[in-house]
């Protein structure tokens, strides 16, 4: 039955990589069997619990503005080729999320009249309530940030209980040092803001960690390319880590 078993959280932001939407099995930067598998997570995890979930999209498939500036390239313009590259796969997991037969609505912060709706959090919040996926491109629509910010950001306006922040470089959680080099690196079941942050920890943008610590939005990291974890992200299983 829809909406009967109960969630961890009643409201979340989830935090996507675009290079989650790639697979490594394809030269694509966005992969229809990747994106499908996410979109059909996405669409169960809604069904099964009832839970009004917002995704912030980020670009890096596509586009990071680090790319340009890295180049000589101005560094507000490369930004928001960042910007319009999110909008590209928010388009992407709109198409297959409406394929798994959810409802979605695209907002984004930078005005596409014709493409999607523009943000605005009153209309964010009703999409939720009315049980659409509601899909969030172009970040803040202001360059320097990434969709880290972003996604904070919106997880406070609109009242998200948490942050579920996907993995998708193998590392499913926060480690004492990083696993891929050193053997013994632990993974933190839960942990601090405090802690990530004085020790450095990159799971996150630092500003992104700020805000969240400053507006008491818990942010659950897990590996998002494992199949099964967004469900078991919001049935509380002991997944990733617990920033809080
Ligand atoms: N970006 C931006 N402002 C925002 C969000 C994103 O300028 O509010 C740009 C930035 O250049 C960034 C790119 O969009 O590198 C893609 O986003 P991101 O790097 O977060 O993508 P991800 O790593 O999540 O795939």
């Amino acid at each position: 039955m829809a909406g009967e078993a109960k969630p961890r959280w009643r409201r979340v932001v989830l935090k996507l990589s675009g290079e989650a939407l790639a697979s490594t099995a394809s030269d694509e930067t966005i992969d229809a069997a990747t994106v499908g598998r996410l979109a059909g997570e996405i669409a169960a995890a809604c069904e099964e619990f009832g839970v009004e979930m917002a995704v912030v999209v980020g670009g890096g498939n596509i586009w990071r503005g680090t790319n340009g500036a890295g180049e000589g390239m101005d560094r507000a313009t490369s930004d928001t080729m960042g910007m319009l590259a999110t909008v590209i796969n928010a388009l992407a997991l709109q198409d297959a999320v409406e394929r798994e037969g959810r409802p979605t609505r695209v907002l984004s912060a930078v005005q596409m009249a014709q493409v999607c709706e523009p943000y605005i959090r009153r209309r964010a919040i009703r999409h939720l309530e009315k049980g659409r996926v509601v899909i969030l491109a172009a970040g803040m629509g202001s360059p320097y940030f990434t969709t880290d910010t972003p996604a904070a950001l919106r997880a406070a306006e609109i009242e998200a209980d948490a942050i579920l922040k996907g993995t998708h470089s193998g590392v499913d959680g926060v480690y004492s040092a990083d696993p891929r080099l050193v053997a013994d690196a632990l993974r933190y079941e839960e942990i601090g803001f405090m802690e990530v942050i004085s020790r450095e920890l990159r799971v996150m943008d630092l500003t992104a960690i700020t805000f969240c610590r400053d507006n008491s939005i818990p942010i659950l990291v897990f590996d998002i390319m494992r199949p099964g974890n967004i469900r078991a992200a919001l049935a509380g299983e002991r997944i990733g880590t617990l920033i809080s």
